[in-house]
């Protein structure tokens, strides 16, 4: 019930502005994004790349409304990625691009063409995009978008999202040499019909997709927090016989960061999702919605200043 409320309220504009300006907003950042510059987001990734952790940075903000909007998130992908390239961090800090932000519900081709100027840049500081899945209603541009781009940058990664009922089959369709698979559950509100709602029925999906990913030739990115996915990731690993270096675990800033470390240091590869930037709020809306703990340190930060 809190879940449907939060994720109702990330969608809300009223809601949005008057949380945005609220004197806890600061503490809200300071958890879950790296900070509202540039300047920010280089600096986390730096100190996780030195600690062994590679990175993907998500520059907040979805759901643009004009093209002048989308052309400005495009601007700040290409300022970053310049950034990037200057300081040679590879492919150990690539990006993540919601195509909401740069278009997609005005016009595919427009998205098309935005998404495509921003993986050429990162390919240019030799590093690599991935398409973040938003709303379920989104799910079969998104995918036309990435066969679209994969043409001329086949390094660039999908989302799916195991939540939805036809997650399974997205996967197998998905499980080819060198495509890059991110597998979440999902953190979007979704009907019935097109989503699994309980939490056993997701989780079961999870296995069955990391099962078509880790036996497919692809490249797995398990994104999860949950202990007992990541354990049943490494059983697969270990039964498919995958190197180190064929799959990675992902995680985002600020959630479970010592089981971050401790993959780290087992050999794994583990990547953290790093969000910067003014538009935080749908993000942070989300996060408070996956665990109402989150809601209540937030609250706590707020009795406490
Ligand atoms: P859950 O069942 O939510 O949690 C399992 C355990 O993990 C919890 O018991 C707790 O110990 C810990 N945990 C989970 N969430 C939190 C939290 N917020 N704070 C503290 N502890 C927590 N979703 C999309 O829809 N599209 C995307 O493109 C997308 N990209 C993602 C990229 C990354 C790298 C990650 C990690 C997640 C992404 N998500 C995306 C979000 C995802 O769909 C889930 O909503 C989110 O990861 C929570 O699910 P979980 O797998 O961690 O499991």
């Amino acid at each position: 019930m809190l879940r449907q409320v939060l994720l109702a309220a990330s969608r809300s504009g009223g809601v949005r502005h008057a949380v945005e300006s609220a004197p806890f907003s600061r503490g809200m950042v300071r958890r879950f994004i790296a900070g509202e510059t540039v300047d920010d987001a280089l600096q986390v990734t730096r100190r996780l790349v030195g600690e062994g952790l590679n990175v993907t940075i998500d520059h907040l903000g979805e759901d643009t409304t004009d093209a002048a909007q989308a052309e400005a998130v495009v601007e700040g992908y290409l300022t970053l990625l310049d950034r990037l390239a200057a300081a040679g961090h590879g492919p150990r800090a690539e990006v993540s691009v919601k195509l909401s932000a740069v278009g997609q519900a005005l016009d595919e081709d427009m998205a098309v063409d935005n998404a495509r100027r921003i993986c050429a840049a990162a390919k240019a500081a030799g590093t690599t995009v991935t398409l973040d899945m938003e709303d379920h209603t989104t799910v079969e541009s998104t995918l036309r978008i990435l066969a679209e781009l994969r043409r001329d940058h086949p390094e660039t990664g999908a989302v799916i999202q195991s939540y939805l009922r036809r997650a399974e089959e997205y996967c197998a369709g998905l499980a080819y040499e060198g495509s890059r698979v991110r597998l979440c559950k999902g953190a979007y509100a979704a009907p019935d019909d097109v989503a699994y709602t309980s939490k056993a029925e997701i989780d079961r999906s999870y296995v069955r997709c990391m099962k078509v990913l880790f036996a497919g030739e692809g490249y797995p990115m398990l994104a999860t927090h949950d202990p007992r996915l990541i354990e049943i990731a490494g059983a697969l690993a270990v039964f498919h016989d995958r190197a180190p270096s064929s799959f990675e675990y992902q995680m985002l800033y600020g959630i479970r960061p010592a089981e971050q470390r401790r993959l780290t240091g087992l050999g794994a590869q583990v990547r953290v999702y790093v969000p910067y930037g003014r538009e935080w709020y749908g993000y942070a809306m989300r996060r408070m919605a996956e665990r109402p703990a989150n809601l209540a340190f937030v609250l706590r930060s707020l009795a406490t200043r």
